[in-house]
């Protein structure tokens, strides 16, 4: 009898085929828990399939930028037009009874015996991005948990904090209950790291060993359906080069 091992989705923005290959190849792994890090909808044009798939398994998901912009009817000044485009479109696609779900979402999620986060610890609703060792060092300072999974910048990378803390680009991670991990998982459905593969990770908490995921898909499935819909070109064109 083996523990629970928990995949780690985020940054799904819509993306039906990424979605759909990470659950099969989470399925394949033996994940028995899923757990969501926000941004299920936002650039690609399957918000409200994804959405829907996520609440099918009925796993914890916490709110992310995109989730909360495209829940509210906000003025979009200011933001960027790439974004306030895909958000203006989002919007349109789902109900009110989905756009209050997303609303609803809480910030920061204790799961089993981790923290669930969009962007950050110190300031969830700020939506900064983590890439160096100052920023996640912030977070850490709220950390009440050995693990830490976050999302948002679509830059799957790993945080350590011992005497200091270090981080970088990780593949297997072995959990020491001596420290903390601030991990970003990557993005499903819209990878920034420049590699167009879905990145998600599995935690298995009875190994205390965190693993990162890389999985190909049919993205000019994906792009055709960003044509289709008269999203942003640049929207699919990004999907191939991964960034
Ligand atoms: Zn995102």
């Amino acid at each position: 009898m083996s523990g629970p091992i928990y995949a780690i989705f985020s940054d799904i923005h819509g993306n039906a085929e990424a979605l759909s290959a990470v659950l099969k190849d989470a399925a394949e792994q033996r994940v028995t828990q899923y757990v969501c890090l926000g941004d299920v909808v936002g650039y690609n044009a399957n918000p409200s399939e994804c959405l829907e798939q996520m609440r099918a398994l009925g796993c914890p998901i916490v709110r992310g930028n995109h989730d909360q912009y495209c829940s509210f009817d906000d003025d979009l000044t200011g933001f960027h037009p790439l974004a306030a485009d895909a958000v203006g479109w989002t919007r349109r696609q789902l109900s009110a009874e989905q756009q209050k779900f997303l609303a609803d979402l809480p910030l920061v999620r204790r799961v089993a015996n981790f923290t669930a986060v969009h962007s950050t610890l110190d300031m969830p609703d700020m939506w900064g991005y983590v890439f160096e060792s100052l920023e996640a060092e912030a977070s850490f300072n709220y950390q009440m948990t050995t693990v830490c999974f976050y999302g948002h910048t679509h830059v799957p990378l790993a945080f350590e904090k011992a005497s200091e803390v270090t981080g970088g680009l990780y593949n297997r991670l072995k959990i020491s209950l001596e420290k903390k991990y601030f991990v970003n998982v990557g993005s499903i459905g819209q990878p920034r790291d420049g590699d167009n593969r879905a990145s998600y990770a599995i935690y298995d908490l009875e190994n205390k060993e965190i693993q990162l995921r890389r999985v190909p898909y049919e993205l000019t499935a994906t792009q055709e359906k960003i044509r289709k819909a008269g999203l942003p070109e640049r929207l699919a064109v990004r999907l191939a080069i991964g960034r």
